[in-house]
């Protein structure tokens, strides 16, 4: 026997049991985005290299050392699995002249990639929901963002997700804080970690993002960003905090959340949960003005997010509820060559007026049959013996109401009997 195949590591099969939640997750994001007005966007999971190095920033995790990247062997391209969504998203707004006319607010789902070491909440293909709004300049599109956060949390039905929200200002006040960070840090270099100490060098900011324990009380001494925040950013930061306030939505201010790209200004915010453990960011997002025009695209403001859904089905899961498989309204039992020739069709014909029919495939006595039609959870059993078949009936059984009661019934009236069982049973 030769030895069997695994999956990657970091790369999971979900089955039947979890996949539930995902589809309870993915039709609850659907129904919650478009009641927002946001719309599908499909983008490809392989892009051009240099379109996430740009984007995303060179001294980042993401490309420092998580990117898988290849090479196309037809014509020796550079290609990478996309490791995050807003960078295809931006390349195919500016490709498609998406927000020439008008604003654009679009969504799209789907797996990510990253060259992460494998641990709860954190794999190397993952899956997010990003929302990007482009063309919106005002703070009203960030706090709608946020807002849509809290609204996706209730309908879901998760309970402690906080919200953390910070301001990074401009660029160019930026630069004066990256200054005086790397005076403080610089004090202190025989602390700093390895990644920090290169850090200091290239991207001091980034520091601040380090996820070293050993690190964080140094972090906490750090100089705060918001001292160097201009009037315009000050007046977007608090005009975003103003919508939150009028609609009740608590938040706290955390200085150090700098978010892990290079593309972010003015707003970022962060979801956070502590019922996950070290993995606690469900959502996290921000503005990203700068980025249409840096990827070549005629200068636009836009801003999005994007959420781990490995996280939020986990935490929908650790609330307690999964949900049951939806039971089937009917197995279809079936015996004899004429009846086992007129079984399909029945079948097809339950399934043109909504029914859904686990159909018994494999044969066997009628008994075996019907132990099976019991175990399924079918609310009926649909019985075609030849005798039925040669009368043009079938016989209904209900599997679940008291007294398992049965009767013949016309083909022509199946799919009525059983929609009205299932209407007085609402009744009851
Ligand atoms: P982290 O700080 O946890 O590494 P990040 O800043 O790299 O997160 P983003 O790029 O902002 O994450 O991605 C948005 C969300 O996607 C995260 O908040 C998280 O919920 C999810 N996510 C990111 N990386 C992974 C991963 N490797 N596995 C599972 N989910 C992930
Ligand atoms: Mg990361």
């Amino acid at each position: 026997m030769s030895q069997s195949i695994q999956s990657v590591r970091g790369m999971n099969d979900i089955l039947p049991g979890e996949s539930e939640s995902w589809e309870v997750f993915e039709q609850t994001a659907r129904a919650w985005l478009k009641s927002y007005g946001y719309r599908p966007i499909r983008l490809p999971i392989v892009e051009p290299t240099p379109l996430f190095t740009r984007a995303i920033g060179e001294v980042t995790d993401i490309v420092e050392k998580e990117m898988y990247s290849f090479e196309d062997s037809l014509n020796g391209e550079r290609l990478t699995l996309r490791p995050e969504g807003t960078a295809g998203c931006v390349r195919a707004v500016i490709q498609h002249n998406l927000a020439a006319q008008r604003p654009q607010r679009l969504y799209y789902m789907g797996p990510m990639f990253r060259h992460e070491r494998p641990q709860k909440g954190r794999y190397r293909q993952f899956s997010q929901v990003g929302v990007e709004a482009f063309g919106f300049a005002g703070p009203d599109i960030d706090a709608e963002l946020i807002l849509m956060g809290a609204r996706l949390w209730s309908d879901l039905g998760l309970e402690g997700v906080r919200l953390e929200l910070n301001s990074l200002g401009q660029p160019g006040e930026r630069a004066n804080y990256r200054a005086e960070l790397v005076a403080y840090f610089g004090k202190y270099a025989d602390s700093l970690d390895e990644d920090s100490r290169r850090r200091l060098r290239t991207n001091p900011l980034r520091i601040l993002d380090s996820k070293n324990p050993a690190m964080r009380e140094l972090i906490a001494g750090a100089p705060k960003l918001t001292a160097h925040l201009g009037a315009g950013s000050m007046a977007h930061f608090e005009g975003v905090q103003q919508v939150l306030r009028d609609v009740g939505l608590a938040y706290e201010i955390n200085p150090r959340l700098v978010r892990g790209l290079d593309y972010y200004n003015l707003t970022v915010f962060e979801w956070v949960t502590d019922r996950l453990g070290a993995q606690g960011t469900v959502c996290a997002g921000g503005r990203y003005d700068g980025l249409v025009e840096q990827l070549g695209g005629k200068p636009m403001p836009a801003c999005g997010f994007a959420m781990g859904v490995e996280r939020l089905v986990a935490l929908m899961r650790e609330s307690g509820d999964d949900p049951e498989p939806d039971a089937m309204d009917v197995y279809l039992v079936h015996q004899g060559d004429a009846a086992s020739r007129l079984a399909p069709r029945v079948a097809e014909s339950l399934r043109d007026a909504g029914i859904g029919v686990l159909f018994h495939c494999g044969g066997g006595s009628f008994k075996s049959q019907m132990k099976k039609a019991d175990a399924s959870g079918a609310a009926f059993a649909v019985i075609i013996g030849d005798d039925e078949a040669g009368a043009g009936e079938v016989t209904l059984k209900a599997l679940r109401a008291e007294g398992n009661e049965q009767k013949r019934v016309g083909l022509d009236r199946v799919a009525d009997e059983i929609m009205n069982a299932f209407f007085d049973g609402d009744d009851a």
